[in-house]
């Protein structure tokens, strides 16, 4: 286990000024997790005079248990007022935003200690942190996935029902982070694949990007072109294995992919707003097992710390071309504007040029590790272009649409008096069910419409939502109902039917 002597080095390394206090979980020899308030009064003690931290209040959870985000910065406007630095990257990291996945809320303290201890310091020249150590308190203290509500997050980040979703997002919109990094942890133990079936997964480490096609190019080019390989090179240079994330293997039969394409998840919803975003799922070992200590709980805090350390050290090293390409991909609605090109249909298909891939399981009954094919279905298909339009204009349950922008931090404007505008009118042909890709899947539709021009009187109340702003192009991708990732594919927003859809593209003062 060379990444294990390497990290012991990295702990043991006599060169940091003062010495780190011990996280709750250390403090209890790894015997029992913190719960959310040990974690809060842990991470308030760290920030206690220390000139370069500072914790701030995100808001509750569900159950009523409060969210912070530490800030750790060498520059005083940042801690102070959350100004960006134009030669520094802001990096905002998630943790345990799945109450079951607990090892990289305890990395992310480990972390914090060390550089409140004066460690790390060359990486605050280059980078500004947030860290959200726990994004689910609820799930950490009841011990389950989701929040006290029973809402789960990671896949909120359209419909926005979740109160911490709305944190969370704000969170976004408050420090504007160049990069943004989503900590899970991925069980090895399904119930098809291993109780059924036999076998368990065989990750160790698996890193994912924003990879929805409409996410802009230069970011994406920069995202996985550049960073994901080298994080990937990075991690497996020290000897823990780490790879592209392949999505959740739950059967022998399944077809395998990548992460998902859609924008309900905090990785591309970021991304689409203009950020670098990574995820990381590191292996969460079986319940049954025989480790040094409870579940592995230690070694797992370990795979999680160096993830996170390896992107840390590569965003530092690379801050000058990660800010370039963040900070250009927020701004370039003001250079394309309308006219810029959406795919609204975006899915998985068989890569014709590699229909196969192979992939490790271990068998449960003996440990032995060997390997199985699966279909390869990680071709990424974007169809259906749709020019950005000037506007979009919402004519359906517009105080309930207001609310729900405001909470995107999305701009609109309200119609006070009757208004003709040029209209681009969405007329839904057909509704088709799509099949489930696997059990658990939200149910999904797929449209079928035309378009037809014409001339539109928007009344008073009646929603404007124009494209020329920063979150434009993700708007557009939540409004349209041809849109693979529509609202209207969410519980509680039904409006797909056959007719004239109540929004759709406008031209307040123009042609299209
Ligand atoms: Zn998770």
């Amino acid at each position: 286990m060379r990444w294990l002597l390497l990290l012991a080095a990295l702990w043991g390394s006599e060169s940091w000024s003062r010495s780190e206090p011990l996280t709750p979980l250390k403090e209890a020899n790894y015997l029992s997790l913190p719960d959310s308030h040990d974690i809060d009064q842990y991470l308030f003690s760290l920030a206690a005079d220390n000139k370069q931290a500072r914790m701030v209040a995100l808001g509750h959870s569900a159950g009523g248990r409060p969210l912070y985000g530490l800030l750790i910065s060498a520059s005083p406007a940042f801690l102070q007022h959350y100004q960006p630095d134009t030669d520094k990257a802001t990096v905002l990291v998630l943790a345990a935003q799945h109450g079951n996945e607990p090892a990289g809320a305890e990395a992310v303290q480990q972390l914090a200690s060390e550089f409140v201890a004066g460690r790390h310091l060359a990486l605050l020249e280059r980078l500004n942190l947030v860290l959200v150590a726990m994004a689910n308190p609820d799930g950490r203290d009841l011990a389950r996935r989701h929040n006290a509500n029973n809402d789960n997050t990671n896949i909120d980040y359209v419909a926005m029902n979740a109160g911490e979703t709305r944190l969370l997002v704000n969170a976004l919109n408050t420090f504007d982070p160049d990069l943004v990094y989503d900590a899970h942890e991925s069980g090895i133990w399904k119930r098809v694949l291993t109780r059924q079936q036999g076998w368990l997964t065989d990750v160790e480490v698996q890193f994912e990007a924003g990879n929805n096609p409409n996410i802009d190019a230069r970011l994406q080019d920069y995202t996985s072109g550049f960073l994901l390989p080298a994080l990937i090179k990075q991690v497996n240079e020290t000897g823990l294995r780490a790879e592209r994330y392949r999505g959740e293997i739950t059967s022998l039969e399944q077809r395998v992919a990548r992460g998902g394409l859609g924008i309900t998840n905090l990785r591309n919803y970021a991304a689409m707003q203009g950020r670098v975003s990574v995820l990381v799922e590191s292996r969460l070992d079986n319940k049954g097992g025989d480790y040094v200590t409870p579940r592995n709980i230690a070694e797992r805090v370990s795979k999680q710390y160096l993830a996170l350390f390896s992107l840390l050290q590569l965003a530092a090293e690379d801050s000058e071309r990660l800010i370039t390409v963040s900070r250009q991909a927020r701004q370039h609605w003001q250079a394309a504007g309308s006219g810029r090109m959406l795919s609204m249909d975006v899915h998985f298909a068989r890569n014709e040029a590699q229909p196969e891939v192979s992939i490790p399981l271990v068998r449960q009954a003996d440990g032995q590790r060997r390997y199985h094919v699966f279909a390869n279905h990680d071709a990424i298909i974007a169809r259906e272009p749709v020019s950005l339009p000037p506007a979009y204009a919402i004519t359906r349950e517009r105080e309930r649409m207001a609310r729900w922008l405001q909470r995107h931090h999305i701009r609109f404007t309200t119609v006070r008096a009757p208004q003709v505008v040029h209209a681009g009118y969405i007329r839904i042909t057909d509704v088709i069910p799509q099949p489930r890709v696997k059990p658990g899947v939200r149910e999904k539709w797929r449209v079928q419409a035309d378009t037809q021009a014409g001339v539109a009187t928007l009344g008073p109340g009646d929603l404007l939502v124009p494209m020329d702003q920063p979150l434009g192009p993700l708007a557009a991708l939540m409004l349209d109902p041809r849109s693979a990732n529509a609202l209207y594919q969410e519980e509680g927003w039904h409006w797909l039917m056959p007719g004239h859809f109540p929004v759709f593209p406008v031209s307040p003062d123009g042609e299209f």
